[in-house]
């Protein structure tokens, strides 16, 4: 592939290759703060969108529950949880060294210029990495699931900043990683329910998911973000914090997509995103 003005052509790495058979409808070259090129295709594409996934022939949609927290990126429904991207553990130290160099620096000097374009490759190293990361995540979740329940992300109420003062610097470098892969999760899943075919479902972050009872509905006390497991007083069932969360989750979600398929007319294909918080309160407490 060459440009206008270019004599040969451009070496260029593929994030993917051009999908077989499509013509280029425009091309856009943008610099990012990194000082890399980006040259983007847009190819015209139709998605197909995938067969649905049902429990049994004629059954319920297969829905799974996401609860995101900080043990575990994602623990699921059925048990199993997903690890954080090593982002932290592999470039925090790194990102570390680049910030304090940077402070040294005068300010206006060509070193302090090279030292934030370090930082900003960095930066985008790291978006890359996580972008990667999650893709196979969200790919296989969309696959599996017809229905995919999140609650509605409010990162600021997951997170509580650490106390004492040497602690801050490190934690809010963990917290401005932790949160961007909330993000991108989230983005990658609106973006992938919308073309297969799926539903997301975001339940409102006022939604009991930790406290209730999966097994009974039991609405215990508030937990301390410390405490990992616990045993519902009403039932006796024994639950792990973030798996008991997304069951819930993941029950509540089928409640409000049951309420929304009930009300659309015959023949109309489900909505790509459900939000609780738009959600009329007429068919909320139908
Ligand atoms: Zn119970």
């Amino acid at each position: 592939m060459a440009l206008a003005k270019q004599s040969g052509p451009l070496r260029i790495r593929w994030s993917r290759p051009l999908p077989a058979g499509v013509r280029p409808v425009k091309l856009t070259v943008t610099r990012d703060r990194a000082g890399r090129f980006f040259l983007s295709v847009l190819v015209e594409e139709r998605i197909e969108p995938l067969p649905p996934v049902f429990l049994r022939d004629g059954g319920a949609p297969k829905a799974v529950g996401l609860d995101l927290g900080l043990a575990a990126l994602v623990a699921l429904d059925d048990g199993e949880k997903v690890d954080h991207p090593r982002l932290l553990k592999k470039y925090g130290a790194k990102l570390a060294d680049l910030q304090r160099s940077l402070h040294r620096k005068k300010r206006g000097s060509r070193n302090r210029e090279k030292a934030r374009q370090e930082i900003a490759r960095l930066y985008a190293l790291i978006g890359d990495v996580r972008r990667d990361a999650l893709d196979q995540l969200t790919t296989r979740l969309v696959r599996e699931n017809q229905v995919l329940v999140v609650e509605d992300l409010s990162i600021a109420s997951l997170v509580r900043s650490p106390k004492g003062k040497g602690r801050r610097r490190k934690a809010g470098l963990n917290r401005a990683i932790l949160d961007a892969s909330w993000g991108e999760l989230f983005r990658q899943l609106q973006y992938k329910c919308a073309w297969y075919g799926r539903t997301l479902v975001l339940v409102d972050r006022f939604f009991p998911s930790t406290r209730r009872c999966s097994a009974c509905g039991v609405i215990g006390p508030k937990l301390d973000l410390a405490v990992r497991g616990w045993s519902c007083g009403g039932c006796g069932a024994e639950h792990d914090r973030d798996v008991n969360a997304a069951r819930n989750l993941r029950d509540e979600g089928m409640r409000l997509y049951e309420l929304v398929a009930s009300a659309l007319p015959p023949g109309r294909a489900m909505p790509s995103i459900i939000r609780a918080s738009e959600m009329p309160d007429v068919v909320l407490t139908a």
